[in-house]
């Protein structure tokens, strides 16, 4: 297989968060060819392939599916084909990666652990890591580590992570503002819902906070020009090192709140913490030890929450970044990628 076309082809597929049945079908169509057991997920695109050596201990790696609500604009011959869905995160790259290790293993009767990769569907919404975690195949496969690639458009190419906190965890939040609408010249203006949001955001301007953050990117209100705004939805997003700055956070919000307003926050992402000794096995496999752990959430975390988790960033030396309209994934990682899980796997 050449595994750069492959990419393109997933690329050119890019879908939405629990809608990557086209994804689905490529993959499917390349790994039936392969020797591990195929495993589907009832209700979900995501799949497994199953790699038993009668081996004690079973490695688990995982790829995300799903693509970004982005309009592609890198002007690429295999750009995505669907408006508004677009491969910005490199998932493209690491399904193929591990369809890429899918292929090795076909290839070997031997290995020193028995593997199980999970594709998995709705990273970027956080469901697709719980629904995989419940999966009764899962379940009964029962992996005992687990380990995911990132690419990091902005380090230099090489293999990057650090032992305990390597990325935050998140929530989004919508506040609501409730108010009254009337002559702008009349009403007196404490009822005025954007004055409400303007109050908020300037205390929250005043805080800081040492392992965490609040960023309101998002603001709809009023109505008319001349008439005070009965409502005003903020959207933002809590980052936090650190389950305890997470309740401090929250309950900063909700204790600011003004008269008549509401906040909803969504399940979100736990910290992400790579465990000690897969650390170091990770690192004795060629990786630098970053000192910083990143703000980024991913749901890897959820794995990481129950198994001996690492979570390892790819160097891609790109000027976009990740998330970006023009990014792409460089084909050049997918050997790289893949060779090094394949070490790390023989090392554990
Ligand atoms: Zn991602």
């Amino acid at each position: 297989m050449n595994w750069s076309d492959f990419r393109h082809l997933l690329h050119e597929c890019a879908e939405k968060s629990g809608e990557e049945w086209m994804t689905h079908a490529c993959l499917k169509n390349e790994l039936k060819h392969h020797a591990g057991q195929l495993i589907e997920c009832e209700h979900s695109p995501s799949l497994m392939m199953h790699y038993c050596f009668q081996k004690e201990k079973t490695v688990m790696l995982r790829a995300e599916m799903d693509g970004l609500c982005i309009q592609e604009k890198t002007g690429l011959d295999y750009c995505s084909k669907n408006d508004v869905r677009m491969h910005a995160c490199g998932h493209d790259g690491h399904m193929t990666i591990l369809c890429r290790i899918s292929e090795l293993l076909s290839a070997v009767d031997d290995f020193p652990v028995n593997v199980l990769l999970v594709f998995q569907s709705s990273e970027e919404t956080g469901a697709g890591a719980l629904d995989i975690i419940m999966n009764q195949d899962f379940l009964k496969i029962c992996p005992d580590e687990a380990i995911a690639l990132h690419v990091m458009p902005q380090l230099k190419k090489g293999f990057y992570t650090k032992k305990g906190v390597i990325c935050a965890g998140g929530k989004e939040v919508d506040l609501l503002m409730k108010g009254e609408a009337s002559h702008c010249a009349l009403l007196n203006k404490e009822e005025d819902a954007l004055r409400k949001a303007m109050h908020f955001l300037c205390e929250l301007d005043h805080q800081a906070w040492k392992s965490g953050f609040v960023s309101f990117n998002v603001c709809h209100g009023g109505n008319a020009r001349n008439q005070t705004a009965d409502h005003c939805l903020l959207e933002g997003t809590v980052r936090f090192l650190e389950a305890s700055c997470e309740s401090e956070l929250l309950h900063w919000i909700s204790s600011h709140l003004p008269k008549d307003s509401s906040a909803k926050f969504s399940m979100g992402y736990p910290v992400l913490i790579n465990h000690g000794k897969m650390s170091e096995i990770a690192i004795r496999c060629g990786c630098t030890e970053i000192k910083d752990p990143l703000w980024i959430c991913d749901d890897f975390a959820f794995y990481a929450q129950r198994i001996p988790s690492v979570y390892v960033l790819m160097g891609m030396e790109s000027e976009f970044p990740l998330h970006h309209p023009c990014f792409d994934f460089d084909d050049d990682l997918i050997e790289m990628g893949s060779d090094f899980l394949m070490k790390f796997l023989q090392l554990i």
